[in-house]
């Protein structure tokens, strides 16, 4: 552990406006600081594409929506009970902090990118019908 890094208490004290998600906070946390939120960057077209990597793999996020692949999002935020899922935090966290894994992709790749993520949220939606 180098000291010259800020500690976890120190990253998550500068995002306590955030911890009213309770149960999100933390692993928002730990997404962030261990890189786990990629910002795919497509060029020339200058697309990008935000994904999560999480436990239950990677969930594809649309901040602007917002929009997230996970479960949480699907249950609990469309369905009322949570404000947010924890991997919509860790982009508000790591777009605060310019903590994003940036990926460099070539445009020819988005397709099979994207088809990858689609083929993954149906294959979600299957399981949970
Ligand atoms: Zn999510």
């Amino acid at each position: 552990m180098g000291q010259s890094r800020e500690s976890k208490e120190e990253f998550a004290s500068r995002f306590a406006h955030y911890s009213r998600y309770l149960g999100q906070f933390n692993r928002a946390i730990d997404a962030v600081l261990n890189g786990c939120v990629k910002m795919h960057v497509f060029s020339p077209s200058g697309r990008v594409i935000y994904t999560v990597v999480g436990r239950g793999g990677e969930e594809f996020i649309d901040p602007f929506k917002p929009f997230c692949s996970c479960k949480n999002f699907f249950f609990g935020v469309l369905g009322g009970r949570n404000q947010t899922c924890y991997h919509l935090l860790s982009y508000e966290v790591a777009k605060e902090s310019e903590r994003f894994d940036k990926i460099s992709l070539h445009d020819e790749e988005f397709e099979s990118f994207t088809e990858l993520l689609v083929h993954d949220l149906t294959d979600k939606e299957d399981r949970g019908t």
